[in-house]
């Protein structure tokens, strides 16, 4: 036999070097970005969660398409819009006919896992290992479904999904790169705290936001306080407590449950990066955390999220790879939900698939900015005064420097916020600037084109 082709069956035979970069994809449900302390929390501490932005890069202005968990959810998977994949509302589930990142990764050769809180009705497609809270979950003795049926597990959500996902690395098939989603239930409503952290911040007051006591109009049913239940706060209200009084009595009740949740999470990212720095797959490897969306932390007087204001829409982003991505980076270029999916593909050198709406953002994450990357992103928010929270349907368009927010209401309503003189969106000033309003919905007429989606009938003044 020829030297060269016993070379090529030789070469055939040998494990070949993985090229391909395994993704460790790290999300929480409802993690504000201003509770995570890389992002400047005046509230908590998150040494592992920052050990992210300290090995690797800290996006600052990465916004979720559709703020609420099952369509995040969707649009992370598609890398579409919730009017095109499909799921627009918490109600509507993911066709699974349909393609998703984890279908590309697992056909390009991917052995790919889904564990923790998934939240689409049907069951996982495109992966080989799956472990899912059934619907919402529960924070003690959580039931998963599995591909063998349904079973129940002893102990705090948040550790079980950790133990899980660092089985499925330990016992995963070296020779293949990983995709591997790790989905907290954590921190989401109604905040049951793990048994290392019940009694954190017993001692202290949680900070509070400048606008904890802003009227909270529009009759959102998203109040600190008043809309708050029983279950959340976990007992009720002294007697009489009423106005401001009640709000801040139970902003200390939920934020301190909530940062205890999220102080778990943060373990649980330390135990998953020491597993991978111990392992050899620090290089190879990048590890994302983000969370589905924002969440009001008394911000407006509000908890919750849908609404598209900075704390609901923004949603933290950290990427490490040491490989390409430079240690204690910073970048503010607009980002979505819906470029994920196109990311992973760049990563796994797939190329693109047409049908995805966001774009990769590799090169931004190694700080070079494409120079024709999107100055502006289109919001939707579908859910309609549902009956719990009674936010009105929306669109907008977020720039650099503005915000224009088009309300479904039958008189057409807008906001229009100034992002850099006004970042905590008090001031409206839409009738006080109609020639940047009118800009602004031009730019949303453009995004609405680009991205398939219409306007609001009701109105012809759009
Ligand atoms: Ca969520």
């Amino acid at each position: 036999m020829p030297l060269i082709s016993r070379r090529g069956l030789l070469a055939s035979l040998m494990p070949q070097p993985q090229t391909q970069p395994n993704i460790l994809f790290i999300m929480s449900d409802d993690h504000a970005a201003h509770a995570i302390s890389a992002y400047g929390s005046k509230i908590n501490s998150t040494p592992n969660i920052d050990r992210l932005a300290k090995e690797g890069v800290r996006f600052d202005n990465c916004f979720c398409t559709n703020s609420i968990c099952t369509p995040s959810r969707a649009a992370i998977l598609t890398g579409q819009y919730s009017h095109i994949n499909g799921v627009n509302t918490l109600d509507d589930s993911i066709d699974i006919k349909r393609p998703t990142i984890a279908t590309h990764l697992q056909s390009f050769g991917y052995q790919t896992a889904m564990i923790g809180k998934w939240h689409l009705g049907t069951q996982p497609q495109g992966f080989d290992h799956w472990r899912i809270l059934p619907g919402q979950g529960v924070y003690y003795d959580p039931f998963f479904l599995e591909k063998t049926g349904r079973k129940q597990y002893q102990g705090y959500c948040t550790d079980i999904i950790t133990d899980f996902a660092i089985d499925f690395l330990k016992e995963r098939d070296a020779s293949k790169p990983f995709f591997l989603m790790c989905h907290h239930k954590a921190p989401h409503r109604p905040w049951d705290p793990g048994p290392k952290y019940k009694n954190l911040f017993d001692d202290k007051d949680i900070p509070e936001p400048s606008n904890l006591y802003q009227p909270v109009g529009r009759g959102l049913k998203m109040r600190v306080g008043e809309d708050t239940t029983e279950r959340d706060l976990k007992m009720k209200p002294p007697e009489g407590l009423t106005g401001d009084a009640l709000r801040k009595w139970a902003y200390q009740r939920y934020m301190k449950d909530y940062l205890r949740c999220v102080q778990s999470v943060d373990d649980s990212v330390g135990r998953i990066l020491d597993h991978l720095d111990a392992n050899n797959l620090r290089e190879n490897t990048i590890v994302i955390y983000t969370s589905d969306q924002g969440f009001f932390l008394g911000d407006h007087g509000m908890f919750d999220k849908r609404l598209m204001y900075e704390e609901s829409l923004r949603m933290p982003f950290l990427a490490r790879y040491p490989k390409e991505i430079k240690a204690g980076t910073r970048n503010s270029d607009i980002s979505l939900n819906i470029d994920f999916a196109p990311t992973f593909l760049d990563y796994a050198g797939m190329g693109r698939d047409p049908k995805m709406q966001g774009e990769s953002f590799r090169q931004n994450l190694q700080g070079r900015t494409p120079p024709t990357w999107r100055q502006s992103m289109y919001y939707r928010y579908w859910m309609h005064d549902d009956r719990d929270h009674h936010v009105p349907g929306h669109y907008g368009v977020r720039t650099k420097t503005h915000k224009l927010i088009r309300y479904q209401t039958t008189e057409p309503e807008y906001e229009l916020f100034d992002m850099k003189k006004d970042p905590h969106e008090m001031t409206n000033l839409a009738s006080k600037q109609p020639a940047l309003v009118a800009t602004l919905k031009r730019e949303i007429t453009r995004l609405q084109h680009k991205y398939g989606d219409k306007p609001y009938e009701l109105s012809s003044s759009q």
